[in-house]
């Protein structure tokens, strides 16, 4: 297959965040948007069914995963600085396999702003706009100007704009119509070279409160880090896929039913622009006593309920299984307390 190597049975154990044991029938990793090509024409020629990789923090992975596995490792940026209508700003192209963190860091050393309050999340560059990544009040969306695609099945390359993307909540066009029919390769943020802080989410409010500071925007991708590690356990410690369910988005009319399940207990919401409220999943999963509880080598975080974690890093076999099976028990047990169906996050592979 010309210069791409082209690998059987390989073990992606180390290169999943759940740490859970799975076999690719076929991998490459591809550093290209030629190899990319090439990798589609193999699998195409093979009839094989492909499955883009990135930095594997947001996927779950069945024991065996027939097809093609494409760890998408294309590295490198670039940026073209233009001037609007009262400031400037940079408009700075990313390639898919650069790590999300180290880029945010990047910017912020360049004094290119915007993406301060999505420090510290993990993965790849390419995977970010797959379900929009978002956290402490701002999404990727706000962002992003355009991504490059090769489409899976002809090979083809070809932009989109955000408004094609068709971002929400954790969503986007690659969960909906293109799902399994694009890999990102590239993807171009539009960001200011002009501080525009937001610290409007309640946690970061409160830190800088606390800190008596004016925030810069160094001192929200700090604070960002802070808060994170401070709640989120780190996969390289402790295995899992960050938020294991989205928070449920509900009708306002239907919160009454769950104030009315819970009697006094007050039940955290936030009003959303279309008259509905999301509610925090964490505080649903909470309120079913599932915090810190274990199951075979898998278990709920003990300081945040969203986070299913696998406590054996060795590829026991059984994990992927078990995480599974815990997440059907606390869907389970959320449906009957709440009537609220809780949404799975992370991508599920191969089959169980
Ligand atoms: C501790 C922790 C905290 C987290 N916190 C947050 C958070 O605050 N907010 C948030 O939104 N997410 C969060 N996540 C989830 C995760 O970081 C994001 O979803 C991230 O964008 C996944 O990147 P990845 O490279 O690891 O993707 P992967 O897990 O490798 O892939 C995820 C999905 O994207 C597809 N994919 C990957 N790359 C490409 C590509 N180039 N082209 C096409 N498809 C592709 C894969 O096929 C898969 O379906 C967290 C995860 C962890 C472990």
């Amino acid at each position: 297959m010309g210069d791409l190597q082209i690998e059987t049975k390989k073990s992606l154990l180390t290169m999943n965040t759940m740490a859970l044991a799975s076999t690719a029938e076929y991998f490459c990793s591809v550093s290209t948007v030629d190899e990319v090509q090439k990798a589609l024409s193999f699998a195409r020629k093979h009839n094989l069914a492909v499955t883009p990789l990135g930095a594997g923090s947001n996927v779950v992975l069945a024991s065996n995963l027939s097809g093609l596995v494409v760890h998408l490792g294309l590295k490198g940026w670039e940026s073209v600085v233009s001037q609007g209508v009262s400031t400037e700003y940079v408009d700075v192209t990313f390639a898919a396999g650069e790590n999300w963190h180290d880029m945010v860091l990047m910017c912020l050393d360049r004094g290119w702003y915007g993406l301060e309050n999505l420090s510290l999340i993990p993965g790849n560059m390419g995977a970010a706009a797959i379900q929009n990544i978002g956290a402490y009040g701002v999404e990727l969306s706000s962002r992003l100007v355009s991504l490059q695609v090769v489409d899976i099945h002809s090979g083809t390359c070809s932009e989109l704009d955000r408004e094609a993307c068709q971002f929400s909540y954790r969503d986007s066009v690659f969960k909906q119509s293109l799902k399994d029919k694009c890999i990102i390769t590239h993807l171009t943020l539009r960001l200011s070279t002009e501080p525009n802080i937001n610290i409007d989410y309640p946690a970061l409010n409160a830190y800088f409160v606390a800190l008596d500071k004016d925030p810069t925007p160094q001192l929200v991708s700090n604070a960002v880090c802070k808060i994170r590690r401070e709640k989120l356990p780190d996969p390289n410690e402790l295995a899992n896929v960050g938020s294991f369910f989205k928070n449920p988005v509900i009708a306002r009319s239907a919160l009454a039913h769950v104030q009315a399940v819970d009697g006094n207990v007050e039940v955290p919401f936030y009003p959303q622009t279309d008259g509905s409220v999301k509610v925090p999943a964490a505080w649903l999963i909470d309120q079913c006593q599932f915090r810190g509880v274990r199951r075979g080598n898998v278990g709920v975080h003990d300081k945040q309920a969203l986070v299913l974690v696998n406590y054996s890093n060795e590829g026991d076999n059984d994990s992927a299984r078990e995480v599974l099976a815990l997440a059907k028990e606390i869907q389970v047990a959320v449906k009957v307390r709440f009537g609220i169906v809780l949404e799975v996050e992370p991508r599920i592979y191969g089959s169980f």
